[in-house]
């Protein structure tokens, strides 16, 4: 494998993104970089940012260009990026994807791949209803798809305390997967034309879809 991967996983919304990307941190030692986490925690501290993104993520729109960039800042050069990066939830809009484009080359950083996790609308409505995911560690979980263990025990840390996302319900669904089709599908063309773009199969279980970004990455690695 490289010595260094720089990843985005991009897809809508249920559609596996921070499953996988856990996953790929865990594996290859990469950071995982998720917006949605890095606004949930501004929301949660109350800041600036948060006052303002709170309201726009309940909706289920998108937070503005300007803001997100911001946020990131250079985020991409932390210590814990030394063997690469996912991108889980960035970038979602054109303007974004241009930004980042020029963050990598003042880091002088490249783009491996672009993973594209393919989930039918039904399936990501079953999805966004039934997740889940630990109080205390975050660890994600699914009503149907991926239950604890133990019922009502984190398989990871033990605790008991669970919570659900305030914009994770049927009405909120809509609003996030029209942003998706009109916003950010359209970034996926820039990132074919550079070669870049890698589709899997997001219907498949969990670890088929691990499976197939493992073989998409490995391949990848023998090419270079
Ligand atoms: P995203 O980050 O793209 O919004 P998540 O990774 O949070 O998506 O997954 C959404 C929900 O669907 C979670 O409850 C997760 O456990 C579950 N899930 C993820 N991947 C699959 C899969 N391949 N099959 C079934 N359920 C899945
Ligand atoms: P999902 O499971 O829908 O993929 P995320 O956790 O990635 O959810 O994002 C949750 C919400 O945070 C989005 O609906 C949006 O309001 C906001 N958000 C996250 N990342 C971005 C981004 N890159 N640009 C604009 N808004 C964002
Ligand atoms: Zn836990």
């Amino acid at each position: 494998m490289k010595a260094r991967l720089n990843l985005i996983v991009l897809g809508p919304p249920g559609a596996g993104k921070g499953t996988q990307a856990k996953r790929l941190e865990e594996r290859y030692g990469l950071a995982q970089i998720s917006t949605g986490d890095m606004l949930r925690a501004e929301v949660a501290a109350g800041s600036a940012i948060g006052r303002q993104a709170g309201a726009i993520m309940q909706a289920g729109g998108l937070v503005p260009d300007e803001t997100i960039i911001a946020m990131l800042g250079n985020r991409v050069d932390e210590p814990d990026c030394a063997r690469g990066f996912i991108l889980d939830g960035f970038p979602r809009t054109a303007r974004q994807a241009a930004a980042l484009d020029v963050m990598l080359a003042e880091h002088r950083l490249a783009l491996d791949a672009v993973i594209e996790l393919k989930v039918d609308d039904d399936a990501l409505v079953e999805r966004i209803a039934g997740r889940f995911t630990c109080a205390r560690c975050a660890a994600s979980y699914h009503d149907r798809f991926k239950q604890t263990r133990v019922p009502g025990v984190c398989d990871i840390c033990g605790s008991t305390e669970f919570i659900r996302r305030p914009d994770d319900n049927r009405e909120t669904v809509m609003a996030r997967l029209a942003a998706y089709y009109g916003q950010t599908a359209p970034i996926l063309p820039h990132y074919r034309d550079l070669g870049r773009l890698f589709p899997v199969d997001g219907m498949a279980p969990i670890d088929a879809v691990s499976t197939a970004i493992e073989g998409v990455l490995a391949r990848l690695s023998q090419e270079l």
